[in-house]
């Protein structure tokens, strides 16, 4: 079995629309046993996406009931006010510190506590840059030791190793990671803190002229070789529950 931690519903740049009917079809035709999904991010409209996803979240678990598992992505404002959201109907709660201005260490550290406070990890987006990269993410997991903490991504790969050497309670997505990273995260023994994420489809907006359907199966089938069982699925099943 495989579980997807990192996938996509709902609209993104350049007119893409990602609908539940392509996710349900992209499970069914790989073979996925479970998969974590959300909203992409973007920085304007954030209230009336939110009503939007709702019906895709609905549309999505009638259409791959035992597969589909919603995450809640919230701008940091939001989560003062998590309730409003019905944060238990999701499994894990994402932040995107790249469309958020101003966002300050104790923030993020509010965001990880009120995941903790729900018992859900939060995914946290990482990038090269410092703003958001996993270096200050995983500083600000030393206060806040509370419960799961997901890096997206995991960059820079190097920082990142080093960081799942060193702490529990934090792990890796390898949405977007070359096999190549995959590998070094592998020789360095912390493979089993990664968990197997694609991004699907937001490939249909890098790479307009190929499929995202068999660039997935190519990254799926190198990413099974280099990953064990905790990275496949096991993390997956142990971090996110069903609702
Ligand atoms: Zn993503």
């Amino acid at each position: 079995m495989i579980c997807d931690a990192h996938i996509h519903v709902g609209e993104f740049f350049g007119g893409l629309y990602f609908t539940p009917e392509e996710i349900a079809a992209w499970a069914r035709q790989n073979n996925i046993g479970k998969f974590l999904f959300f909203q992409t991010a973007r920085s304007g409209r954030y209230p009336s996406a939110y009503a939007r996803f709702l019906e895709d979240c609905a549309a999505l678990k009638s259409l791959a009931p035992k597969a589909a598992i919603p995450a809640l992505w919230l701008k940091i404002s939001a989560f003062k006010h998590i309730e409003k959201y019905r944060p238990r109907d999701f499994a894990a709660l994402k932040l995107h510190p790249q469309v958020e201005k101003n966002l300050t260490d104790t923030k993020i550290e509010f965001a990880i506590k009120t995941a903790a406070d729900l018992n859900m990890p939060l995914i946290v987006h990482t990038s090269f840059d410092e703003y958001c990269s996993c270096l200050r993410i995983g500083k600000i997991c030393e206060h806040a030791k509370h419960s799961a903490v997901i890096l997206a991504h995991g960059r820079p790969f190097a920082e990142c190793v080093k960081i799942l050497q060193n702490s529990e309670n934090i792990y890796a997505d390898t949405a977007y990671m070359p096999p190549e990273e995959a590998e070094k995260f592998a020789e360095s023994g912390v493979a089993g803190k990664l968990i197997f994420g694609s991004d699907f489809p937001i490939d249909r907006h890098f790479f307009p002229n190929e499929d995202a359907n068999l660039r997935y199966k190519n990254f799926m089938e190198r990413m099974r070789k280099i990953l064990p069982p905790a990275a496949m699925f096991e993390n997956f099943n142990k971090l996110f529950n069903p609702r």
